[in-house]
């Protein structure tokens, strides 16, 4: 680990010893078999922490921010239409740039705290018989309201439609930590970025597409430059890019995967949920809710948490980094100051999760809240208990 106390925020995550040394590295020719020896296995574990056999996979010096334009200048043109639920602070900025890029958007305005709903995206999609709709966009997992979509119910209701629109979804907070499945949702366009479940610093947008929005990047007209495919293409086919890449960020990238994939990703999935079971039992002892409205919609990455009524949530946030130097996630838009949120997600442990609930807990009582020391730091340490399985290496 390191010497400074985890951070809790919901991005960028916890970076991993091994993983900062990976991405310092002395200067080496991009345009050399040596960066292929980075680039390509880079691109290979992206292509299987997305549980896809064929996704293309483009890795952008950027952040997912640049991943969502690359979705949709490389896929759209002036004026086509696109279909996406705004549910919290992410989902209402990719709304913005598509609106910035001079798309017609079609917003489906949802509840901060609930999920997109399938079945109104089916019902736009049945009656959109002209097929002016060229893309549905779904945020997977909704960072600002800790609220989880379910994107192959999207992908059921687009077929029920029968509609031939481009699924894009944005996994920016959950691809590496929970599970995603670009094949078998028929995703189109996943971005993500290399800060969150990857558990790099950020520099990188990280983009998987389908065949189908490969073959849409000729018709595209949409303008771009920068995060252009096809330039990036010609690159990879020589070990290089377009530009200088970052090598020591995607040296990490790599290594990043093979952390993944070498735990296996249903075990990385399933440390991510039992955390996450553990800040849940806390927050039901502290007698708080979170933002997510139900069950089946709690996050596995972040959990957004209600405060009282008349209390600034983002009091918290404030002391905990001045009091005790731990880092939570503030409300963003309609729920600032309405709830703090403690991030999960990336190089977690059920232990580093104690402390922030116990910080958590020390920040809430001297701000007056009524919380008993130790009540959510039992409930989960009971969850734990119970849920903890013997490490591989100490198995008889
Ligand atoms: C963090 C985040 C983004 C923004 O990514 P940047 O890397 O900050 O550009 C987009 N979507 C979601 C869901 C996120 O959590």
């Amino acid at each position: 680990m390191t010497t400074q106390n985890p951070v809790f925020i919901p991005g960028p995550t916890n970076i991993p010893d091994e993983i900062r040394k990976a991405c310092d590295m002395a200067t080496i020719d991009h345009r050399s078999a040596a960066f292929g020896n980075i680039l390509h296995p880079a691109r290979a574990g992206v292509q299987q922490v997305l549980k896809s056999t064929s996704a293309e996979v483009f890795i952008f010096p950027s952040s997912g921010t640049g991943g969502w334009e690359t979705a949709l200048t490389n896929t759209l043109s002036p004026g086509d239409h696109v279909l996406v639920a705004r549910n919290g602070m992410f989902s209402h900025r990719w709304i913005d740039m598509c609106q910035r890029l001079g798309l017609s958007v079609e917003v489906v305005q949802t509840p901060w705290g609930e999920g997109i709903s399938a079945d109104r995206y089916g019902e736009i999609l049945a009656a959109d018989t002209d097929h002016r709709i060229k893309a549905v966009l779904a945020t997977h997992n909704e960072t600002a309201t800790g609220v989880v979509s379910d994107i192959g119910a999207i992908r059921k209701a687009m077929d029920r439609a029968v509609h031939p629109a481009l699924l894009f979804v944005d996994g920016v907070s959950s691809i590496g930590s929970m599970d995603f499945q670009f094949d078998d949702w028929g995703v189109d366009v996943a971005v993500t970025g290399s800060q969150k479940g990857f558990m790099l610093p950020a520099g990188l947008g990280i983009l998987g597409f389908s065949e189908k929005a490969m073959a849409a990047r000729g018709d595209a007209a949409l303008n771009r430059v920068y995060f252009d495919v096809r330039d990036m293409e010609k690159g990879y086919a020589n070990n290089a890019y377009p530009y200088t890449p970052p090598v020591g960020l995607m040296n990490g990238l790599k290594l990043g995967c093979e952390m993944l994939l070498g735990e296996g990703l249903d075990n990385v999935f399933a440390r991510h949920h039992r955390i996450a079971q553990g800040v849940r039992q806390a927050v039901a002892s502290w007698g708080m809710e979170l933002c997510a409205v139900s069950p089946e919609l709690y996050s596995d990455t972040v959990s957004a948490i209600k405060t009282p009524e008349g209390f600034d949530a983002t009091e918290i946030v404030n002391l905990a980094a001045r009091k005790y130097n731990v880092a939570f996630g503030v409300g963003l838009g309609e729920v600032a100051g309405k709830v703090f949120r403690i991030g999960h997600l990336g190089s977690m442990s059920d232990v580093m999760a104690l402390s922030g609930i116990a910080t958590a807990e020390m920040v809430m009582a001297d701000l007056g809240l009524d919380i008993r020391l130790g009540s959510g730091v039992a409930a989960a340490q009971d969850y734990y208990r119970q849920s903890a399985k013997q490490l591989q290496q100490f198995a008889a």
